[in-house]
């Protein structure tokens, strides 16, 4: 546990002593109990509550000693609590995927000794600690439906809203973007002529899991959609992961090819295996 620990919070934001053997420095756990909430919630790691000096918001005191109000030394953990939950909502998670961190996965990939698991979680941890360093390569995760690629993305963005507090997105491929898109151009939509501000927000979201990319049925309009997006995220250096039924080869007749010489750059692709029952046993 302390390598994987180690690996995926070696760029994370540090808010408390690195020598906490039970936050490791990052000032907050997660409790898959806590809030009373069935997706769990953050809280201050016992290193920074027994340090508490004020509880409520603005969480600064008045230091005698200093005769000044000063900042109570829980408050960046209490503040990075409030995103991570802010940036989890804005996510659009699904919430069977909400609460879903590595860790768990891979103790449990590895007292089953359970090879394709372990390295398919070995290249999500990859992609999280490159985001990190600021280099981040994607991922192409493609396998049989039920496989675990949906659950595996989802980790991923929880991790990065963890360990980094940068927005992220998960967007279903058919309802997020191309009706979604497509519903632009219909005068009675209220989303009417705002199809220019949703590719940019696809664009420029720092994260995106672009969910169920299929090669079938694509029209022409929705495949150079699809590539616009692609293309731009390449340019701004984004962190893309997609989830596909079909391997990245596979695309290669959409779009003159231009999709999967974009993704083979952007992406690391990675293949799973039915059923999904191991990840989701392992949480
Ligand atoms: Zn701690």
């Amino acid at each position: 546990m302390s390598t994987v620990a180690d690996r995926l919070e070696m760029y994370a934001i540090k808010l408390s002593d690195p020598a906490c053997p039970t936050c490791r420095g990052l000032g907050l756990v997660f409790d898959p109990q806590g809030g009373g909430r069935k997706t769990g919630d953050f809280e201050l790691c016992k290193c920074l509550a027994s340090r508490v000096k004020a509880p409520e918001p603005p969480y600064e005191y008045y230091d005698e000693t200093r005769n000044c109000i000063v900042p109570c030394p829980a408050k960046p953990a209490r503040h990075a609590i409030e995103r991570i939950r802010r940036l989890t909502e804005a996510a659009r998670i699904p919430p069977r995927y909400m609460g879903n961190y590595l860790g768990p996965a891979m103790d449990q990939a590895e007292q089953k000794g359970d090879e394709s698991t372990l390295m398919a979680l070995d290249n999500a941890m990859g992609t999280i600690s490159s985001f990190g360093k600021g280099d981040a390569y994607g991922l192409f995760l493609h396998g049989p439906p039920g496989s675990g690629k949906t659950h595996l993305a989802c980790m991923v963005l929880n991790e990065i809203i963890r360990l980094y507090r940068k927005p992220a997105l998960f967007a279903k491929v058919h309802r997020d973007v191309l009706s979604k898109v497509k519903s632009t151009f219909n005068t009675n939509s209220e989303l009417y002529g705002e199809g220019r501000r949703i590719e940019e927000e696809l664009a420029e979201i720092p994260v995106l899991v672009i969910d169920d990319l299929g090669v079938k049925a694509m029209t022409g309009f929705e495949s150079q959609l699809i590539y616009d997006i692609i293309d731009s995220r390449y340019d701004y250096n984004r962190l893309t992961i997609i989830t596909s039924n079909d391997p990245m080869d596979s695309f290669k007749e959409i779009a003159q090819g231009r999709v999967t010489s974009r993704l083979r750059e952007m992406c690391r692709e990675v293949f799973l295996d039915s059923p999904d029952h191991r990840l989701t046993h392992a949480l």
